[in-house]
């Protein structure tokens, strides 16, 4: 064996290992692509003949969103009728965006109260966790998303405004009856849920 030969074998044999790793690596790669092409273009054409469905929002129809759909937040009273939150502050410590302000006071039994509730909705980020950071289950984010505006001043919502608001949707998923008003606002115009199935539809 020559000089040559003793200095090229070793390279050729470090040199064929790794190409052929490289090629049974592409192999595989190129194998889920296709599939995942082809998976693609299945569902694409499953969508292209499938029932086509508009939903005539906001003048005639609304989507109802799942329980679990994080909208707008709102605060729960007890069987007697009073405000549940008792000012402990979790909610507003447990914040990321520190957009809850709470003032708590106490009443002549020295149980605690909000005097103050406020929530800033133009920085909330819809985490839920003041949703499950609260001791007393008095805040929850319900159905309500319908509440886009020109001021963030409006973003601003109080006490009076959370206890209002509409809670959590027993049923969602479906597109009910609905009207459209001259103030921009919607309204439901049938309680019983006659709607269709959004995804059921879709899917035939
Ligand atoms: S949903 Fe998240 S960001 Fe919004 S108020 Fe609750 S904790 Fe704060
Ligand atoms: S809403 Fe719940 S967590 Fe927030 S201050 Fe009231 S009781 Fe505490």
């Amino acid at each position: 064996m020559n000089q040559t030969e003793a200095t090229n074998k070793p390279h050729a044999s470090a040199n064929s290992t790794p190409v052929e790793k490289s090629d049974s690596g592409q192999g595989w790669i190129g194998w889920v692509f296709f599939s995942d092409l082809f998976a693609g273009l299945r569902l694409t054409f499953k969508y292209m003949f499938a029932k086509h469905i508009t939903m005539q929002y906001p003048d005639i129809e609304k989507w109802q969103p799942y329980s679990r759909f994080r909208g707008h937040h709102f605060l729960l009273k007890d069987e007697q009728g009073d405000i549940k939150c008792v000012a402990c502050e979790l909610c507003a410590k447990i914040c990321p965006s520190q957009c809850i302000e709470v003032i708590p006071y106490e009443d002549e039994n020295g149980d605690r109260h909000p005097e103050v509730f406020d929530i800033d909705m133009g920085r909330c980020l819809y985490c839920g966790l003041c949703e499950d950071a609260c001791p007393v289950d008095a805040i929850a984010m319900g159905s309500h998303f319908e509440f886009s505006t020109y001021s963030s001043k409006d973003l601003l919502v109080n006490k009076a405004t959370l206890l209002a608001m509409p809670g959590k949707t027993e049923k969602g998923g479906v597109v009910i009856p609905a009207s459209f008003n001259s103030d921009e606002t919607v309204t439901v115009t049938a309680k019983n849920e006659k709607g269709y199935h959004w995804w059921d539809a879709i899917h035939r």
